[in-house]
């Protein structure tokens, strides 16, 4: 065998936004104390909204998405985002592939996010490894599989969708590019498209663990080369085995830390409600008018999470009319928040890495998903995984004031409250056991860097 003059260096290339990034600069992280270099690609305008931990280890470059000021904001639609994206960023993460061969730091596998399938096309035309990483959970992954294939027609003509290895869905508990068929073309041909190519993938990788989705993994492991290989959680909060692994690095936006950490410092333990719909539901004005009010008359504490863009959708005044109980704020350090003693339940979108956070750190959830994904991870964490409830949304969407001071209530201080509490312990443990030494989660790490060393 040829003998080896440079590191192996893995090029992870994740979809530009907070949910993508988080998930897979966490998983590099990991690589390194294994002897991989790492190095994480993103789009020249993400990298300008970037606030970056000064010590991360994690190298970082840009490719481009054809709108370096400002990213999917700046494009007119999803189609016309997803269409450059795929167009300049071909061009872009060939060019910086070159560049890192002719700098010394030849790529040996790139790391992929599923909503770019073309960068698997760029891979094997150098050669490389290449491994499509999965920011969604197999479940949903599992159903946009079958529309691929054609085994799921749409629109939906039933009222209830099954396919292997998942329950039984009702139409609205699979994801809204499905449901809300017609909705977000753009963002749908994406989703759908993630398995063009994924047969020629060396190596499928999913952030979830094998306990939490066993039966679908089951059925999926049939299919592709699959390693589960989550919670991405830093390694502080879950198996400690990495020194200095305390938070996610990367911010798009910039938490407000001191303001939530003090607030938070001097409420009764579990008594604290926190809210955040993630980084980019735009929830309808109505349903923030209703949330607030909820919060509001339910009387408990609440941290709530509204980010700068959303913030008009506030009623006037509230911020000042609610401040004895609450505290509203654009961004948080939401890992620190959550592992506080005060919170005694989320309020959430139910994005995967929210929901994966929930259950890592047995935090109870009312499930309030607002689109995407999230409508079939709040059936899971309400019906299968049983550590949260769900905010039911009224015949125009809405989840009315009184169904939210109702369910915070009730994971806060009511009988159901109690047993998804005892189920969000059971799943944390779970969790833990899947990162640590000899875990699901921590073998299959194993297994992807042994192919990438023998490379
Ligand atoms: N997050 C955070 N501070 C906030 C809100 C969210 O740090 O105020 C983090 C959260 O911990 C999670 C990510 O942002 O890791 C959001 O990802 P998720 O999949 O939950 O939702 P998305 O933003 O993709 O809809």
């Amino acid at each position: 065998m040829e003998e080896r003059t440079h590191k192996p260096h893995v090029l992870i290339v994740p979809y530009p936004a907070q949910g993508h990034i988080n998930p897979m600069l966490q998983f590099a992280k990991r690589l390194l104390p294994k002897g991989i270099k790492a190095t994480l690609a993103t789009t020249v305008s993400t990298f300008k909204s970037m606030h970056i931990n000064p010590t991360t280890s994690v190298a970082i470059e840009t490719i481009s998405d054809g709108f370096d000021e400002g990213g999917y904001s700046e494009s007119k639609s999803a189609e016309v985002y997803v269409e450059s994206l795929k167009r300049v960023g071909s061009e872009t993460l060939s060019k910086l592939i070159k560049r890192l061969g002719e700098n010394g730091q030849p790529v040996t596998a790139v790391v992929y996010d599923g909503f770019m399938p073309w960068a698997l096309d760029i891979a094997k035309e150098f050669g490389l490894l290449g491994m499509v990483f999965f920011t969604q959970s197999c479940a949903v992954n599992n159903i946009y599989y079958h529309v691929y294939k054609g085994l799921l027609s749409l629109p939906l003509s039933e009222t209830s969708v099954s396919i292997p290895g998942l329950p039984v869905l009702q139409a609205s508990e699979t994801p809204s590019f499905i449901h809300d068929f017609g909705s977000y073309p753009g963002f749908y041909h994406m989703v759908v498209n993630q398995f063009s190519n994924i047969d020629q993938a060396d190596w499928v990788l999913f952030n979830t663990f094998y306990k939490l989705e066993e039966t679908v993994v089951d059925w999926l492991v049939n299919q592709w080369k699959l390693g589960t290989i989550g919670p991405t959680l830093p390694s502080f909060y879950l198996d400690k085995g990495l020194e200095d692994d305390k938070d996610y690095e990367i911010t798009l936006f910039k938490p407000k830390t001191e303001a939530c950490m003090s607030w938070l410092n001097d409420k009764p333990k579990n008594s604290v409600v926190y809210v955040s719909f993630g980084s980019m539901a735009e929830a309808q004005e109505e349903q923030v008018e209703e949330l607030a009010w909820g919060l509001k008359s339910s009387n408990c504490f609440f941290l709530w999470v509204v980010r700068e863009t959303e913030e008009t959708k506030l009623p006037k005044d509230f911020k000042e009319e609610a401040s004895e109980n609450g505290l509203v704020v654009s961004w948080c350090p939401q890992l620190e928040v959550l592992t506080h003693e005060s919170i005694g339940c989320f309020v959430t979108h139910c994005g995967l890495n929210s929901v994966l956070e929930a259950l890592s750190l047995g935090i109870p959830m009312v499930a309030m998903p607002q689109w995407s994904d999230q409508t079939t991870n709040a059936k899971f964490v309400t019906d299968v995984w049983k550590t949260g409830i769900r905010a039911w949304s009224d015949e125009k969407g809405i989840v009315r004031r009184e169904v939210v001071e109702m369910c915070v209530k009730e994971v806060i201080e009511g009988e159901k409250g109690k047993e998804i509490k005892e189920n969000a312990k059971i799943w944390e443990g779970l969790a833990r056991e899947a990162v640590g030494e000899g875990g699901s989660s921590d073998k299959a790490i194993d297994e992807f860097v042994n192919n990438v060393l023998l490379r």
